[in-house]
């Protein structure tokens, strides 16, 4: 049935779509007039239902009749064995979001787990997010040294000298994942080990509200019956005296007995001021590993690593196109992903170079400052390490000329001025030198390869993308 489906769909619609959109469709059954179907990801269903409705029926109406029915399966979580996927009766009406794809409410900040639990009785929480995990976290030379420790420090917590295993680097690289991933890969191969994930936001919250309700040693106590600390951006504990003391005498509790501690920072240890000494040489037992940008490469990976896990198909010189325009971080790149799926489902078209490129211009655009020749002239100088008064003077020499023309160039991009005001800034040159300047970049960046790398980078010094045409 499905066959045939397939082939009244495949008329109806492009090669491409098709493609995208069907091939990755699973058939499971038919029955009383229905035909079972497994799509790989929420995202992918509602994109059938918004956009391919019609072909769907009618394709069904062909073949199992005016009554026929469809119903989606959809992939909750790839490779989870315990998450079999969940079925709906969908005829015509969607379903709710499965409850394992829904990702579990942040505990509240002033929620206080020392003081209710019987330890003996109650499963505890660990409060970890269960789609970090080591399978979908990407490595790169940016993060090798980190996430090959933090396996190892999952696969025998408490028994490596990696511990306590301090992860730093700046923002949207990662650290939060991969120190929950550890969490994760204990908590689901020991789970007699009781793991517990805090950010140092929380655990400190919690310490101001145990000095208030008079339950210090209840929130003591708690902490020095884990086995398994995951710590949170303790960059956070920097200045609270009191709330790191009470933190150094659980570390200390628990590094004797051989309990695992694993922390994260926003930067390197030795550049946590604020932070007592005594603790900041108890993290230096162990393991102190940072992550970097990902290179390339590696985003190219991560990027194709997310678009799987929500069964979306991207053209590779699309993906190329993002890895190359977004190098900051990887929050950032799932941002745009997110927007990019958001203008595609909203417009209802595929994502294509042209949607990837107005989606980049529009993130771009929102924290994008005014380029005043000013800037232009700065950015300029500062790159091709040229002084202001040779590139605004007479000078002849190829080290000068070519920088003055890129700033022209980008003068006439950037600002509305008219050329003749433009040749003022360079000595009162007159507008048929600018226009020549203008002219001559514009060869170049269509015929050499570095001329356009260098446009890049000075595109970025204003906070734009260069979007190539
Ligand atoms: P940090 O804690 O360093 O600010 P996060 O761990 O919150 O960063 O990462 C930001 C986002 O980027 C998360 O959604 C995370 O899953 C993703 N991410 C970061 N690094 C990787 C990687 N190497 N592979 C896959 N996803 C990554
Ligand atoms: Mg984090």
């Amino acid at each position: 049935v499905w066959a045939k489906c397939l082939e009244i769909i495949h008329k109806d619609i492009n090669e491409q779509s098709f493609k995208t959109w069907f091939e990755p469709i699973v058939p499971l059954n038919v029955a009383n007039q229905t035909l079972s179907i497994q799509v790989p990801s929420q995202f992918f269903y509602e994109w059938l239902e918004e956009n391919y409705i019609h072909v769907l029926r009618k394709a069904i109406d062909y073949t199992l009749g005016k009554n026929g029915m469809l119903e989606y399966s959809i992939i909750v979580d790839k490779g989870d064995k315990k998450n079999p996927p969940i079925a709906y009766n969908v005829p015509n009406q969607k379903p709710t979001v499965p409850v394992a794809a829904q990702r579990k409410p942040e505990p509240t900040l002033y929620e206080s787990p020392f003081q209710l639990k019987d330890l003996d009785s109650l499963e505890l929480d660990s409060y970890l997010n269960p789609h970090y995990t080591f399978d979908n976290f990407v490595e790169g030379d940016c993060n090798r040294l980190g996430r090959s420790a933090g396996l190892a420090v999952a696969q025998r917590p408490g028994v490596t000298s990696f511990n306590p295993l301090m992860i730093y680097g700046s923002v949207g690289l990662g650290k939060t994942h991969l120190i929950q991933a550890i969490g994760n890969y204990i908590k689901n191969t020991q789970t007699n080990k009781f793991v517990l994930y805090v950010t140092s936001e929380k655990f400190c919250n919690q310490f101001i509200n145990a000095i208030k309700n008079n339950t210090l040693q209840a929130f003591s106590n708690f902490y020095m019956q884990v086995d398994v600390l995951i710590i949170d951006d303790v960059q956070f504990l920097a200045g609270k005296e009191r709330t790191q003391e009470s933190f150094f005498h659980i570390f200390n509790h628990l590094h004797q007995s051989g309990k695992q501690i694993i922390m994260s920072s926003d930067r390197a240890p030795r550049e946590l001021a604020g932070m007592q000494d005594r603790l900041l040489s108890r993290f230096k037992w162990g393991l102190t590993a940072d992550v970097q940008q990902p290179d390339f490469e590696t985003r190219i990976a991560i990027l194709q690593k997310k678009l799987q896990a929500d069964g979306i198909y991207i053209e590779d010189k699309v993906i190329e196109y993002l890895a190359h325009s977004i190098d900051t971080n990887v929050r950032e790149m799932e941002g745009v992903i997110v927007s990019l799926m958001a203008h595609a489902s909203l417009n209802r078209r595929e994502i294509d170079m042209e949607l990837a490129r107005t989606t980049l211009k529009n993130i771009v655009v929102d924290n994008e400052k005014e380029v005043t020749v000013d800037s232009i002239l700065d950015a300029v100088t500062s790159h091709f390490d040229v002084n202001m008064a040779d590139l605004k003077g007479k000078s002849r020499k190829k080290e000068t000329v070519f920088p003055r023309q890129i700033a022209m160039y980008l003068m006439k991009e950037f600002t509305n001025l008219p050329l003749k005001s433009i040749g003022y800034h360079f000595g009162g040159r007159d507008h048929s030198t600018v226009i020549h300047a203008v002219q001559t970049i514009s060869i170049m960046l269509e015929t050499d390869k570095e001329v356009e790398k260098t446009m890049q980078k000075l595109y970025k010094y204003f906070n734009r993308v260069r979007v190539k045409n």
